[in-house]
């Protein structure tokens, strides 16, 4: 592919011009689209910074599939924000398909939770988990629009469905039967993997790049190239997911999850086995000591908001590891005793996550992690005070190196944010990517005769008299919007007022 195949498309002459009602050719665009369609062809490693309204979404989309369908290949979109992934997916997609005429496959990949497992849904019917009457109306309403909708996906659901809902319907990993499941071959999970394995182009979020990263490339097909857009969001998502966290309100909830003896529901009900009562003993204990150790934190550091970091592991006695590591092996026994296959990767997942807690919480305490930092947040909730003991790597950088850049022949890293002093040096040194090559395009917008200031002088101070203030504004922007004759976009820096 010649740097020409771009300017058939985004050229002055090009396709987009012809086709589209309003295109507006940018040479920035051209510019960006052109080293994209270089880093394709040669196996390179690309940062590009392009200002707001340059066309990115546009400049990396079609080199990105004119690739992938002439070599056969596979190309990752990895966005931050959902809103992105909308637009790629509601506006460039359909408009490289109908209004540029190349046909290609995609797949938008989302966590294996977000979408509704057919087994899971059947099965916490019968075993009538639900405490609460709206609890089992919206199992209702799962239940009919499960009949109506072709992906199963929780943001589809025509209502916003309640956590603890989503919990004991959702494809949970673990506790998929996989090909031994029933209802395999209806499965939303399964058909959509199967898509995604056939697409050129695979729509993804940074947290779920990083999901397949430390699941060593089992949660996503493999591909051939990446193009990171929102990019300055890369090196937050990969903290998070390296990071360690435990906190008070998901160590009960799993144990309620187990047995929770206020409403006398949870897998050891459910499960007919000699050994229930035993564990749901154990279970008891661990929930005591649970909550003995939080009640600890509490009385060290105080019940007020606060996050204080530990600079030294903190003197506290773990008098969670030891009952936790009693339920784990007696939750495993019970896994060897069981017939059914769906009772004994409940038991087996259990098991599991009594081992992961114990492992974050030693790691927190202990502080052995090399090159990480820890912290304690507390929150005043309704029932009770949230505790949430984290810790994060301070550098992802030799682990991005080693994980992602090292490994993935072409890389394209764009954003509307990624200079510092006019250089890509502190994003480099952050993440540890070695560009071959650096690109720095300007907005598009000729500032001196496009832009008009305007900075109101009579407007109300916010403040006491907020309703004012807001009125005041909203009057002001509704005139700006009628004299300049509509498509205006506007920013606010304070959620409350949107
Ligand atoms: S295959 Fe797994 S995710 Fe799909 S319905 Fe069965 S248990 Fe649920």
């Amino acid at each position: 592919m010649t740097a020409k195949r771009v300017e058939n498309y985004l050229g002055t002459e090009g396709i987009l011009s012809s086709k589209l009602e309003g295109f507006e050719y940018r040479h920035q665009q051209m510019d960006m689209a052109s080293a994209v369609e270089d880093t394709f062809e040669n196996a390179r490693h690309l940062i590009v910074e392009a200002g707001t309204g340059t066309g990115k979404s546009l400049a990396y989309l079609i080199p990105a599939i004119l690739w992938a369908v002439e070599n056969n290949k596979k190309v990752v979109i990895s966005t931050y924000t959902k809103t992105l992934q909308q637009q790629i997916l509601n506006h460039d997609i359909p408009l490289i398909r109908d209004k540029l005429g190349i046909p290609f496959r995609y797949g938008l990949c989302m966590g294996n939770e977000n979408y509704l497992s057919l087994r899971r849904l059947k099965r916490s019917a019968q075993a009538g988990l639900f405490n609460h009457p709206n609890e089992e109306n919206q199992w209702e309403g799962i239940f009919n629009w499960a009949g109506e909708t072709e992906t199963g996906y929780r943001s589809d659901l025509p209502f916003e469905v309640l956590p603890q809902v989503w919990e004991e319907v959702g494809r949970q990993k673990d506790l998929c039967l996989g090909k031994n499941c029933e209802t395999h071959s209806s499965c939303f999970y399964f058909k959509a993997r199967k898509q995604w394995f056939g697409a050129h182009l695979l729509i993804v979020n940074h947290h779920l790049f990083f999901a397949n990263v430390a699941n060593a490339g089992a949660v996503l097909p493999a591909f051939d190239a990446v193009v990171f857009d929102e990019a300055q969001n890369l090196e937050e998502a990969a903290t998070q997911f390296l990071g360690l966290e435990i906190s008070n309100s998901h160590l009960i909830y799993f144990l309620d999850r187990l047995h929770n003896p206020r409403t006398k529901r949870g897998l050891l009900t459910r499960i007919d086995h000699d050994s229930v009562f035993h564990l749901r003993k154990m279970v008891m204990v661990a929930r005591q000591a649970a909550e003995a150790f939080f009640n600890q934190l509490l009385e060290e550091y105080g019940k007020n908001n606060r996050i204080l970091r530990f600079y030294k592991p903190p003197v506290l006695n773990n008098a969670i590891y030891v009952p936790l590591e009693a339920l784990r092996e007696g939750l495993k026994s019970l896994e060897g005793g069981l017939h059914l296959e769906e009772d004994r990767v409940e038991a087996s997942s259990a098991a599991e996550r009594c081992f992961e807690f114990n492992n974050s919480l030693s790691a927190i305490l202990n502080q052995h992690m090399r090159g990480y930092v820890y912290w304690i947040e507390i929150a005043q909730k309704k029932r009770f005070p949230r505790v949430v003991l984290r810790g994060v790597p301070i550098h992802v950088a030799e682990e991005l190196q080693e994980q992602v850049f090292d490994k993935i022949n072409r890389i394209i890293m764009t954003s509307a944010t990624l200079t510092t002093s006019k250089g890509f040096e502190f994003v480099k040194e952050r993440m540890g990517y070695q560009a071959d090559e650096e690109l720095v395009l300007g907005a598009p917008f000729e500032y001196s005769k496009q832009v008009l200031l305007y900075v109101p002088d009579d407007l109300p101070e916010p403040g006491d008299e907020m309703e004012i203030y807001v009125d005041g504004i909203a009057n002001r922007c509704r005139d700006l919007v009628a004299v300049s004759g509509g498509k205006t976009f506007i920013l606010f820096t304070s959620y409350s007022l949107l």
